[in-house]
């Protein structure tokens, strides 16, 4: 009876992300309730996650709660690599905020960088019907408008075993965002929301963003200052680093960037054609 088709409520949402933790160890949200988001365009976000292994968290809105996806070797721009992508629980929606370090023999213990961060539709219109139709088909065809991850994309499941534990690929759709010599995951290494590198985000243990959980249960040795989820300060002189090589580390980024500059509009994102369809062909 437990039919696909009608079980999205099967079970309470995100029941399976907060059995797995506890919320007076791990500053991560525990999630007040999903919220429904009918009006406003859909979010995504990819989390770096420096957890026993490092893998980059692809998680998609959907019915209020972000659809989530383990990526061992992050996306990839050229449309003949595929990405495993491992099904996890889903997440509450506050986790598209966070950023910090959940404590070492926690679930997931380790360094959480938010690594890209926007808006996405389906690649077809059809509206949220079409993503629940393309979610529970294992073919999920979606336009991503985010800072470093843009364009046309497909999460297509190969098998599911019965936890929901499905394995599936993320893959570059041909398009004009497409670049297989664009290595996004190596040369965007800094958060998009704090601009930090994993290391400065790991020596700040403290500064984690706390969402709206209440004060309860937080460990007296983490000073809770949040770190703003769009700060206002600039890029490049937004963390406060004062360690010489994290310097050094920044310059050798800010030199990457400006020569990506040249060639791209913005921070890691491939060049995106116009509308208009200006002439790309001619360079
Ligand atoms: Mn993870």
């Amino acid at each position: 009876m437990a039919t696909r088709k009608s079980t999205s409520k099967r079970t309470a949402p995100l029941a399976e992300y907060r059995r797995k933790r506890d919320f007076s160890r791990t500053a991560e949200p525990e999630g007040a309730g999903t919220g429904t988001n009918a009006r406003k365009a859909l979010r995504f976000v990819v989390q770096k996650h420096a957890a026993s292994h490092l893998h980059f968290d692809f998680r998609l809105e959907l019915d209020g709660v972000m659809k989530s996806w383990a990526v061992p070797k992050g996306p990839s721009y050229d449309p003949g690599v595929r990405r495993l992508a491992m099904q996890v629980e889903d997440h509450p929606i506050d986790y598209n905020t966070f950023e910090g370090t959940i404590p070492q023999g926690e679930y997931g213990g380790g360094t959480v960088m938010l690594w890209d961060r926007g808006t996405y539709e389906p690649e077809n219109g059809g509206g949220v019907d079409a993503l629940r139709d393309g979610y529970e088909r294992g073919d999920l065809k979606i336009l991503l408008h985010g800072k470093r991850l843009q364009g046309g994309w497909v999460l297509v499941r190969m098998r599911r075993d019965d936890s929901d534990r499905a394995q599936w690929l993320l893959i570059k759709h041909r398009d004009e965002t497409a670049d297989p010599d664009h290595d996004v995951v190596g040369s965007v290494t800094t958060s998009v929301a704090s601009g930090r590198s994993m290391e400065a985000i790991a020596a700040r243990q403290g500064r984690v963003w706390k969402s709206n959980r209440s004060e309860a249960g937080a460990s007296p040795a983490r000073k809770k200052r949040t770190v703003a989820a769009k700060p206002r300060r600039t890029k490049k002189g937004g963390a406060k680093v004062t360690k010489a090589g994290a310097k050094r580390a920044a310059k050798r980024a800010a030199k990457r960037a400006a020569k990506r500059a040249a060639k791209r509009p913005t921070d890691g994102a491939p060049k995106r054609a116009t509308k208009r369809a200006t002439a790309r062909s001619r360079s």
